[in-house]
């Protein structure tokens, strides 16, 4: 039988990405934005417009996708869905071109199972065909044919029309039903 097909994020789902940009803006400018400051709003909306562009600075320089933390229960629960399903990791990438290096670094480190052919980097989701995906955008969860899964981010709290999962561990509660 052939297994079925997950699309899993990267940013905000399997790696805390948000986190460092709120750090690294408050480190070189020295703010004390806290993650509350962006219920639903993007991180445009808060940072001013100069120093915005100071952090997309920082993002697009090597190394800055390297070293984010890895969201809690990510490892064990990747795995276990890896060993029932087809698990693609699909991140929209490629505007950062330093990150797509750092990101396969990451990967490698952190999620060793996971092939390098199991792994799309791309600009635009909306080319991806698989059964679930899990995302915390709706800009790729919205031209997605199979089952979507929200995850739960300080940025989408508004977003409705989508089964929400607040961690991993709830994500693997979701599967263990499927
Ligand atoms: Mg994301």
């Amino acid at each position: 039988m052939t297994k079925k097909r997950i699309a899993i994020d990267m940013d905000d789902v399997m790696a805390a990405t948000g986190r460092k940009i709120l750090k690294t803006y408050n480190h070189i400018n020295s703010t004390a934005f806290t993650e509350q400051h962006f219920e639903n709003k993007s991180y445009f909306e808060i940072f001013d417009e100069k120093n915005y562009h100071k952090i997309r600075e920082e993002v697009f320089k090597p190394g800055f996708f390297r070293d984010v933390e890895v969201m809690a229960d990510a490892i064990e629960v990747v795995k276990k869905l890896h060993e029932i399903y087809e698990v693609f990791i699909v991140s929209a990438a490629t505007e950062f071109p330093n990150s797509l290096k750092d990101k396969m670094d990451w990967l490698e480190e952190h999620f060793p199972f996971i092939s390098w052919r199991n792994v799309v980097l791309c600009g635009d989701k909306s080319i991806v065909a698989a059964d679930y995906m899990i995302d915390d955008h709706e800009k790729n969860l919205k031209t997605f044919k199979g089952k979507t899964l929200m995850f739960s981010a300080i940025h989408n709290q508004m977003v409705n029309g989508y089964q929400r999962f607040k961690s991993w561990k709830e994500i693997e509660v979701f599967f263990d039903n499927e």
